[in-house]
């Protein structure tokens, strides 16, 4: 590819990994010409299922609205890039696992919920009060006085 600096045509690549539990490949690349390093993540493209919203309409799965509701969940929480991008193709994973061509919204939704209630709980909590709040407000409460009591001092958010 292009160098980013220069745009000259050749750049060689000084370092290559595995990352996002072998899902990435993270390729540090240097340019030939003016020697600036950057780094360059490859991933598979692999169909993701449309998604059927709630009045029945359907749309093409969005990754970039994904990533965006996960990360406003997770802002300040002390969570790595590297376990974020692992959790989205976990959920990516599991949706095309279910080998549907199109999945109800809900579904989404819920997967989204399980992996964040892995990652961070704060984050989780975040995430299903917006989500949430136009399904079952009060499967929403029971869940946040379920997190209080077992996490007394964990969940305060400062
Ligand atoms: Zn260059």
């Amino acid at each position: 590819m292009h160098c980013p600096f220069c745009a000259a045509n050749e750049t060689k690549v000084v370092d290559s990994r595995l990352v996002a539990e072998g899902q990435q490949v993270r390729r540090r690349r240097e340019c030939i010409h003016c020697h600036e390093r950057f780094t360059t993540y490859e991933t598979a493209e692999l169909l993701m299922p449309r998604v059927i919203k709630a009045d029945g309409s359907r749309q093409p799965f969005d990754e970039d609205k994904l990533r965006a509701g996960i990360h406003r969940a997770l802002e300040k929480r002390p969570v790595s890039m590297e376990e974020f991008e692992a959790s989205i193709n976990r959920i990516k994973h599991c949706l095309r696992a279910a080998g549907e061509r199109e999945l109800p919204s809900r579904q989404v939704g819920e997967e989204v919920m399980s992996e964040l209630r892995k990652l961070d709980e704060v984050a989780y909590v975040r995430f299903a009060s917006v989500y949430r709040s136009f399904q079952d407000i009060n499967e929403f409460k029971e869940e946040i006085d379920r997190l209080s009591a077992d996490h007394d001092e964990g969940t305060g958010e400062q």
